[in-house]
């Protein structure tokens, strides 16, 4: 049987989806820690920016967070819309599938352990 994109079962698409979810509320539950200490100079203004408020605050977390942590974030963001899109666990360089071994350490990643390789002996 051939190996194609969306051959991944549902059931295991669940657990990694869970995965990622928990993983990446590890990350987001720092927002509203950073929002509560933040929440003094908030309640004043908060009324009037709301709007303005969500995105400015959303902008501070995201400098505040490690450029490892951030780029987690937006892999696991990445990776999440793979998995609707039923696109996940193809590498998304070649296409290929990424081993499961791979994925059940780094659910999140984008791409298979050659491409990976690859890129990072390009960038150093
Ligand atoms: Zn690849």
């Amino acid at each position: 049987m051939p190996n194609k994109a969306g051959s991944m079962k549902k059931k295991e698409l669940a657990v990694y989806k869970k995965t990622l979810v928990a993983r990446r509320n590890e990350i987001v539950r720092k927002l509203s820690e950073f929002r509560n200490e933040s929440k003094e100079v908030e309640t004043d203004i908060a009324q009037d920016v709301a709007d303005k408020a969500e995105s400015s605050y959303t902008k501070e977390f995201l400098l505040s967070l490690s450029d490892a942590e951030r780029d987690l974030l937006f892999q696991m963001d990445a990776a999440l819309r793979r998995i609707d899109r039923g696109e996940f666990g193809n590498c998304q360089m070649c296409q290929k599938e990424i081993s499961k071994k791979r994925l059940n350490a780094l659910p999140w990643t984008p791409f298979c352990i050659g491409c990976q390789e690859k890129a990072e002996s390009e960038t150093t």
